[in-house]
């Protein structure tokens, strides 16, 4: 893999960044862009998860669920991201979910 030839991911893509355990992260995935969010937030109808930014001027993404209006996580459901560990596919690295950025920003050996 060429040096300088990789530009840090912005979003937690489960392409790039390969959840150690499938069953937990797809409990935290957005509807919208299957990603997992920076930044969660969830449907205040049916609670499914969602980034801020993906629910933003959007319906949920849950099928028949109308609603337009989100609300913030609970503390313990917004700790329970903390728990979840990736593998970097650019440089088989892993790290835990507060260190997204700061891998890619700083730790990646792939993207450095
Ligand atoms: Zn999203
Ligand atoms: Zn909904
Ligand atoms: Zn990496």
């Amino acid at each position: 893999m060429q040096r300088g030839k990789i530009l840090p991911p912005t979003t937690i893509d489960l392409e790039v960044s390969k959840p150690k355990e499938p069953r937990l992260a797809s409990l935290h995935t957005c509807g919208c862009c299957f990603s997992i969010p920076l930044d969660p937030v969830k449907c205040a109808s049916c609670e499914k998860i969602s980034c801020r930014s993906s629910f933003r001027n959007r319906q949920c993404p849950t099928t028949g669920c109308k609603d337009t209006n989100y609300k913030e996580l609970c503390r313990v459901f917004r700790n329970s991201f903390a728990e979840l560990e990736f593998e970097c596919t650019y440089c088989s690295m892993l790290f835990v979910y507060e260190n997204f950025n700061s891998h890619y920003l700083q730790d990646c050996k792939a993207i450095l």
